[in-house]
């Protein structure tokens, strides 16, 4: 798509294409690492009745501080690290918009932003929509991040901003710790971990939350729309040093989050018990679908997320095409030759691995 010539766009957007899977409407959908298992009717009533409360003050702009959400994440949070307060929490529609809120405050037009590939595909795009200079390091063969390449990088390109992701998408890998630290020394500017999966992580994996004390350029990013299953709800949130929350504020538009966004957000959190439940069963059926996976004679990452990459393909889009064919809707993602399935249901999986068998037999 070229955008038509009359049109005075910014030239660097003129031959790019929206962001985003193809949403296409077959009966296994996992291709976008959402949760199968929607709130309950329970939740879904709560929910509705918070919305229509804050429905009859819809002629007030909202709270522009989300003070009581902000509250009830760091509730949450606080099981994790205690203590942590709103003081340290922003909140915004999805972590897209707290990620593009970070580059619009630490980024911007003669600043670095850096990551290490293959990594989430967004990270470019918020440089770019924010005129942020963006180097990409690579990455090992096993996804790993090579410390001292990394340092290297760092040390050559003085980013303003690095993205650490973690675990990774779409490769599933969970950051060092150790690995995580030496970069937050090295680097000069923001070092934000995108924990958008932390939920799903395996036991013994930590979260870079346990670094926020003393690293004060440390951003941890996390979403609801993963564990929480409320990717369409639209909450995402960091955890930082209460001054870098304080940056944000100047550069998010007034009244970003709704007053609906807010009430949803605030009554789905009195339930993250039971809004988590389903995460360990999650986690089980990725090790199962890793396992069968490697049984049946692909080659597997390793995850700490709610998805598997596997491959290796030599024409992935062919498998693709052919798993669409059959109702199995999986994402085209990662380096050439690798496919990434979002863990869905038992029943899901069990057709997941059903058509490919078919596709890959043939
Ligand atoms: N970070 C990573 C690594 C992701 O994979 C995603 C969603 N695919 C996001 C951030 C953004 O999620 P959301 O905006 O729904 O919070």
């Amino acid at each position: 798509m070229s955008a038509p010539a009359w049109l005075p766009l910014r030239p660097e957007l003129r031959e790019e294409e929206p962001y985003g899977a193809p949403q296409i409407d077959v009966p296994v959908r996992l291709n976008t690492n959402e949760n199968p298992y929607g709130p309950s009717e329970a939740v879904a009533a709560d929910v509705a009745e918070s919305v229509r409360a804050a429905a009859l003050g819809l002629n007030r702009y909202p709270d522009r501080e989300a003070t009581t959400l902000r509250e009830a994440l760091a509730g949450y949070l606080s099981r994790e690290v205690p203590g942590l307060d709103a003081s340290r929490v922003w909140a915004a529609n999805g972590s897209n918009e707290v990620m593009q809120q970070i580059l619009q405050a630490f980024g911007g037009p003669g600043r670095t932003a850096l990551s290490f590939a293959p990594t989430y595909s967004m990270y470019p795009e918020y440089a770019r929509n924010t005129h942020t200079r963006w180097v990409t390091g690579r990455r090992r063969d096993d996804f790993g991040i090579d410390v001292d390449t990394a340092l290297e990088l760092i040390a050559a390109e003085q980013p303003d901003v690095v993205f650490l992701t973690s675990p990774n998408n779409p490769t599933g890998t969970a950051l060092d710790p150790e690995h995580t630290r030496a970069v937050l020394d090295a680097a000069p500017g923001m070092v934000v971990v995108d924990e958008a999966y932390a939920e799903f992580r395996r036991a013994g994996t930590p979260t870079a939350l346990e670094l926020l004390d003393g690293h004060p350029r440390l951003v941890v990013t996390r979403t609801m729309s993963k564990a929480f299953a409320l990717a369409g709800g639209r909450l995402g949130y960091l955890a930082a040093h209460p001054d870098v929350v304080d940056a944000l504020r100047i550069v998010r538009l007034p009244y970003h989050l709704s007053a609906v966004t807010q009430a949803t957000a605030v009554a789905a959190l009195r339930h993250t018990d039971e809004l988590l439940a389903q995460v360990d069963a999650l986690r089980a059926e990725r090790d199962r679908t890793a396992e069968r996976l490697r049984g049946a004679g692909f080659t597997v990452a390793d995850s700490d997320a709610n998805f598997v990459l596997f491959g290796m393909f030599d024409d992935r889009h062919a498998t693709w095409q052919a798993l669409v064919d059959r109702g199995v809707l999986v994402r085209e993602t990662g380096p050439l030759g690798w496919l990434r399935v979002s863990i869905g249901t038992p029943e899901e999986m069990d057709a997941f691995h059903t058509a490919l068998t078919e596709v890959t037999d043939v």
